[in-house]
């Protein structure tokens, strides 16, 4: 049987990894490991005009975040590289004039302006913006000794009748008029070749088994599929998988979703829950699990069982399975990702203390601090005027200065029966006590909040507030 390879080919045009190129590097990644075969990296930078910087070692440090790890890419070699376009531009090249010589591809010197011209025309008319062949049939000696001095890009040459199939492993047979392909520009005028003739190439070089990428793909690939006729190459199994979509089934885009990775790693997103979640979007647990480790997901997973439409991308569902991984993490590693989530500004020793206060309500790391400030900041903002306590707070600091075991039960029970000596709901009597203490009116619980801090932190907060002059200018 043959080696599986399969790749993912992200370009440096935006700023980091888009998550649905996560998700496609997740579907890869299993296929592979599924099959015992490698999965590759190429990064596809020859849209010069489209490049940012920076982008590609974000592309590869996001992957890493989400332990997506490759055989072979940019960073570490491999046996087939080198693994980024622009240091291919040879080859593209090579196999651009191949095709001139066979007569499958052709040179073209059309400027700007008559494509302008040309595509106005054809819209106006309202044809498709198809290259309407004008230097198809110029004579190729003539065009040989042209390209020596003049601009010419090279184009497909596009049989114009019959059509060119495909089979899809997902979707079955695709067929496409070959009226409707356009003699695509292959290699261009900056020597760069286009997305179609770079990853045909690449592909091929690379022995790509199969080339498993998002639904937009499936239009270009009958100019892949000509192409690796033409050259005479193996095709390799194309998979269309679904693409991520907004509930109002549009593609994924900026304005409707965050589509950045780093955004989600800033949101307190685990990576393993969002590869859980992104999962879902295309397959189904045969048990109809929502929620499955890694290695379940690579055990049971078919690349034949993958839809080719999924459900929307629902940010609050993946919030709900991300607080199920939250829950499911054991607390000493919690503790590290909330630690290292917090740039390590705060004690591990303390937020140690904290998790099991905290486990169950929180969905994100994101949701620790605004919950937790106040175990490692004095309150500064009151979100309650407390200021009519007084009389209140300086019996409760009486009591608590008693109190000779410093124990969340003892703590409660001696608020409670001070409460029920002075006749104060516990509802009012808590909420003054723990706005006090945390300047918070929603906090993990309090007395195990209070046991925490310490009689010491408690006591001079209370005694502190009772003392201000004028605390209300700090009520928000
Ligand atoms: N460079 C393309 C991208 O940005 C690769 C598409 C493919 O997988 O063929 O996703």
């Amino acid at each position: 049987m043959q080696t599986v390879r399969v790749r993912i080919a992200p370009s440096p045009t935006g700023s980091d990894l888009h998550i649905g190129n996560v998700y496609t590097a997740l579907i890869n990644f299993v296929f592979a490991k599924k099959n015992r075969g490698k999965f590759i990296v190429r990064i596809e930078d020859t849209d010069r005009t489209r490049l940012v910087k920076g982008a590609e070692g974000k592309i590869l440090s996001s992957l890493k975040w989400f332990n997506i790890y490759y055989d072979e890419g940019p960073d570490i070699g491999g046996p087939l590289g080198p693994y980024r376009q622009s240091e291919r531009l040879s080859l593209y090249k090579k196999y651009a004039h191949k095709l001139v010589g066979k007569g499958n591809a052709y040179y073209c010197f059309c400027n700007s302006s008559r494509l302008n011209q040309m595509r106005k025309r054809q819209m106006e008319k309202g044809q498709p913006t198809l290259y309407d062949g004008f230097c198809r049939h110029s004579d190729p000696r003539i065009s040989a000794k042209r390209i020596i001095k003049e601009k010419f890009v090279i184009r497909l040459k596009v049989p114009r009748q019959g059509t060119t199939v495909f089979n899809d492993l997902i979707r079955g047979p695709i067929s496409f008029a070959n009226k409707l392909i356009d003699d695509q520009v292959l290699l261009k005028s900056d020597g760069y070749p286009t997305y179609h003739l770079g990853v045909v190439v690449d592909d091929h070089l690379m022995e790509i088994s199969h080339v498993i990428r998002a639904e937009e793909w499936i239009s270009s690939t009958p100019k892949h599929v000509l192409i690796y006729k033409f050259l005479g190459w193996q095709l390799p199994v194309f998979a269309h998988g679904p693409i991520l979509r907004n509930p109002d089934k549009s593609k994924l885009s900026k304005r409707k979703n965050p589509v950045w990775a780093s955004w989600y790693k800033e949101q307190g997103f685990l990576p393993e829950a969002i590869l859980n979640y992104l999962a879902l979007m295309g397959w189904s647990h045969p048990e109809g699990k929502d929620i499955f480790s890694r290695q379940e997901l690579i055990d049971k997973f078919r690349l034949e069982d993958l839809k080719a439409v999924g459900p929307a991308f629902d940010l609050v569902k993946l919030e709900w399975l991300n607080g199920e991984y939250i829950r499911q993490t054991q607390n000493s590693k919690l503790k590290t990702q909330i630690y290292e989530f917090l740039d390590k500004k705060y004690p591990q020793e303390l937020i140690s203390k904290t998790i099991p206060l905290i486990k169950e309500r929180i969905k994100k790391l994101s949701d620790y601090l605004p919950l937790c400030r106040f175990f490692f900041e004095e309150p500064e903002n009151y979100e309650w005027d407390i200021i009519s306590y007084r009389s209140l707070l300086s019996k409760i600091v009486l009591q608590l200065e008693n109190l000779n075991q410093w124990k969340s039960a003892i703590i409660g029970q001696t608020m409670k029966v001070l409460a029920e000596k002075l006749k104060i709901k516990n509802s009012e009597f808590f909420m003054v006590l723990r706005v006090a203490v945390t300047g918070q009116k929603v906090t993990p619980p309090l007395n195990e909040s209070m046991e925490i801090l310490g009689k010491e932190k408690i006591l001079s907060r209370i005694k502190k507030l009772i003392n201000e002059k004028n605390p209300s200018h700090r009520h928000q």
